[in-house]
């Protein structure tokens, strides 16, 4: 049985997320969508908040579960008995964090493999950001928020 666990912040998740989810569902046998607590990171949204989010746009995958983790990466995936880390590339730009990180998991731990799966052109822009600034300022999440939470988040964010 092959276990994946695609780590990230998911603040709040994004169509460009759900789409990795998605495909990586397709390939693994078992994928944990966590969420990493980052105390220095500044989050719009609580854990909890995050993970219901990401619960209700994947009901229709049922491989797929979503968990809150902590501590170093590669640890909390081996608790989770997972061999895979998943990351997504949406441009240069973020090629060279992630190879850091993957390097630095793979000196951390050899038996488990980072997959970089590559951003559909429609989301390689996105980021939880750029929806979060979206929707601040009134704008249509449509097209990036996945449409189980879309309303959620406008009520949370819209000034
Ligand atoms: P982190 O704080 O760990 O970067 P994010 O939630 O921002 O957490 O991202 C988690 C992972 O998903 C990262 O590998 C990121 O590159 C990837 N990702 C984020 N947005 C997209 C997108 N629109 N398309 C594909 N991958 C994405």
């Amino acid at each position: 049985m092959k276990i994946a666990c695609y780590p990230g912040s998911f603040d709040p998740i994004t169509n460009g997320h759900l789409d990795i989810i998605k495909r990586a569902s397709k390939v693994f046998d078992e994928v944990y969508v966590t969420i990493m607590v980052n105390p220095k990171k500044k989050v719009t949204f609580s854990e909890q908040e995050r993970k219901e989010m990401i619960e209700s746009c994947i009901k229709d995958l049922p491989n797929v579960k979503v968990v809150i983790g902590n501590g170093l990466t590669v640890d909390f995936a081996t608790k989770l008995n997972a061999t895979a880390l998943i990351r997504g590339i949406r441009a240069v730009a973020d090629y060279e964090y992630e190879l850091q990180q993957a390097t630095a998991n793979m000196m951390l731990n050899e038996n488990i493999e980072t997959f970089f799966f590559v951003a559909r052109p429609e989301f390689s822009f996105l980021s939880s950001s750029v929806a979060k600034e979206i929707a601040i300022n009134g704008g249509d999440i449509s097209k990036f928020i996945p449409d189980a939470i879309k309303d959620r988040v406008n009520r949370e964010l819209k000034k």
